[in-house]
């Protein structure tokens, strides 16, 4: 995620508005849109939660959750998560 993205989708209220008018790359604008997304989710239930192993869609958003840095297989899981959603 990038200050710049962030603050583009801030300023312009939504993503999809910002993806329109801001001129930064779309995918940028994603990710940031996603980090967001993530780091306002609500924390896991306590205890006893198997944690989603690296290289998973639920092991990106939970780096993301603790502010851990999201490695190269965690930040493909959620390239290939996100490029399935747009299929459907
Ligand atoms: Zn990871």
């Amino acid at each position: 995620m990038t200050v710049r993205a962030e603050q583009a989708i801030a300023r312009y209220g939504d993503l999809n508005t910002a993806v329109e008018r801001s001129g930064l790359p779309a995918q940028e604008l994603h990710y940031a849109w996603y980090d967001m997304q993530a780091a306002n989710a609500d924390p896991p239930p306590a205890g006893g939660r198997k944690l989603a192993e690296c290289g998973t869609i639920g092991a990106h958003r939970r780096h993301l959750r603790y502010r851990e840095p999201v490695d190269p297989a965690c930040r493909q899981a959620y390239v290939d998560w996100y490029a399935k959603t747009k299929l459907t």
